[in-house]
């Protein structure tokens, strides 16, 4: 089975590509670069041990993925392609809708075009928006998202449904990523965020290997036990792999079901910073800071209905997270520049 994989040049999607190959499909990799380099392709391409073919084209390019499709053969697509920095996308709301719409909707038509049935969506535990109760089971209200990123995914998701409503032969798979973090063991393969990053994990790792003065830590009088907020912060291997496991239920199901592809437990900043140092025997100096602005106290998945369909769930420990994270920032302290 030959399975297009559309951003898979960037942090989640070139993870994800190895484990395809690990479990034996065959995979084609559609990105523009917009948010990574081609030396992830390299090496990706090298741990995978397998020339995949690679394809440096806009997923929102019509005619250029119209002519992949034909190219290929495409059996199933794992739709990372997008935009995903949440500040940016409150500065440039209309590039995120067009970006993440666009190539979503492009995407749709080109493979219903080509008979192509099963999708698997990169959505976000954004969807969420502040969640009621912890943990968030996938039933809880979705859409009272914080951002124009947040509603990206929110208005794909229903984007998706529709066209599984329309198509019943169609099998759509959501997948609600909680907080991405660590890289690949060998470190060869990890996150690389352009400028100054957002997301905490590679925050730390910069401020370990000197890059940064020190970490902020936004706010310290949230309800939780040490006053930081707290997040499920899920390996992207483990991450990687619940991908496979959905394409092989996107295989034999049809209609649209969704994940949490969360580890059903929450750390608080302080517990990451804390887990990293202890891991690593590097130091990361921190601050206390005001709270950022829309960041929520607590949020963390219910797993359980993930392992009892998918027969997935996360594996790997808080120290393997750290472990992997500094295994790839000090052997890449500017990432694959
Ligand atoms: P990433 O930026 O590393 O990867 C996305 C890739 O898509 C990049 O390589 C980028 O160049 C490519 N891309 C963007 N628009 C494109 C287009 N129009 N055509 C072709 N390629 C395009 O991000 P990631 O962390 O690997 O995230 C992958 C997906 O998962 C994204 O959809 C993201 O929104 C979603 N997600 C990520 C997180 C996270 O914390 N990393 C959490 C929840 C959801
Ligand atoms: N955070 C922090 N300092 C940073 C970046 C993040 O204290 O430099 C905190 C943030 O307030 C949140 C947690 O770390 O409580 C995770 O933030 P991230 O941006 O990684 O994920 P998200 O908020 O999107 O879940």
């Amino acid at each position: 089975m030959k399975v297009l994989l559309t951003g898979g040049a960037g942090y989640i999607g070139s993870h994800t590509a190895i484990e395809f190959i690990k479990a034996g499909y065959d995979i084609v990799v559609a990105d523009n670069f917009s948010n990574s380099k081609p030396e992830a392709v390299r090496r990706t391409r090298e741990l995978a041990g397998v020339d995949f073919p690679f394809y440096n084209i806009d997923v929102c390019d019509k005619e250029k993925l119209d002519a992949l499709f034909s190219a290929e053969g495409i059996d199933a697509v794992v739709h990372f392609a997008g935009l995903k920095a949440v500040g940016e996308s409150c500065q440039k709301p209309l590039e995120y809708y067009k970006n993440n719409i666009d190539s979503t909707l492009v995407l749709l038509e080109v493979m219903k075009a080509h008979g192509t049935k099963r999708i698997i969506f990169s959505s976000s535990a954004t969807v969420y928006g502040a969640p009621d109760t912890v943990p968030i089971k996938e039933t809880a209200p979705v859409g009272r998202c914080t951002n124009p990123y947040g509603r990206t995914k929110y208005f794909i998701e229903q984007i998706l449904g529709d066209a599984a409503v329309a198509d019943g032969d169609m099998s759509v798979v959501l997948l609600r990523y909680f907080n991405p973090v660590g890289a690949h063991e060998s470190g060869r393969i990890g996150e690389d965020p352009a400028g100054i990053p957002n997301n905490l994990m590679p925050f730390i790792s910069q401020t370990a290997v000197g890059k940064r003065k020190e970490l902020s830590v936004f706010g310290n009088d949230y309800p939780t036990p040490d006053g930081t907020g707290v997040r499920d912060y899920i390996h992207v291997v483990d991450l990687a792999r619940g991908h496979v496991a959905a394409m092989g239920y996107a295989a034999a199901h049809t209609g649209v079901e969704v994940f949490n592809l969360g580890t059903g437990v929450g750390y608080s900043v302080l517990d990451m910073v804390k887990a990293f140092i202890k891991s690593t025997d590097v130091n990361v100096p921190y601050k206390f800071a005001p709270r950022r602005s829309g960041d929520i106290a607590e949020c963390y998945a219910d797993a359980t209905k993930a392992k009892e369909i998918l027969g997935w769930q996360a594996e790997k420990t808080l120290e393997d997270m750290c472990r992997d994270t500094w295994k790839w920032q000090s052997a890449n302290p500017n990432g694959y520049n």
